[in-house]
């Protein structure tokens, strides 16, 4: 089952939630009620497209000098 995220544009509150077939596609903000909600980007995908660049390996793939 996909996990969505959504925001609210009447609080500003994000919430993910589990959605099955049938559901309505925006469900009700949790916090206040508000049925101005958006999809956005679940924390799942964030998460695959931020870890490509911070691995960390920036400086150190240089050939080493030799200071001996
Ligand atoms: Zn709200």
């Amino acid at each position: 089952m996909p996990v969505y995220e959504y925001a609210c544009h009447a609080c500003g509150h994000t919430f993910e939630r589990i959605v099955r077939t049938g559901d309505p596609e925006t469900p009700p903000c949790e916090s206040c009620g508000s049925t101005e909600t958006r999809r956005i980007l679940s924390a799942f995908a964030r998460a695959v497209s931020g870890g490509l660049g911070s691995s960390g390996s920036s400086a150190s793939c240089g050939p080493s000098k030799g200071f001996s």
